[in-house]
């Protein structure tokens, strides 16, 4: 596989041509637009949710029956 014409890489948040000293961005300013969405996703990201019939409660519905 022969193919010259590698496209050159785009930033991931304005999509223009990736700069070496701030790769895979454009700039800083990219570079600290992505950490920060890095960091609200990280906020947005919701925990495991808890079942109820998960909790060990084994011991009161052994009494039920
Ligand atoms: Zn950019």
């Amino acid at each position: 596989m022969t193919n010259a014409t590698i496209p050159a890489s785009r930033c991931p948040i304005c999509k223009k041509p990736v700069q070496h000293d701030f790769r895979p961005f454009c700039s800083k300013r990219c570079a600290d637009i992505d950490l920060g969405r890095w960091f609200k996703g990280d906020y947005a990201i919701p925990g495991d949710p808890v079942d109820p019939a998960d909790l060990p409660d084994a011991d009161d519905s052994s009494d039920n029956r």
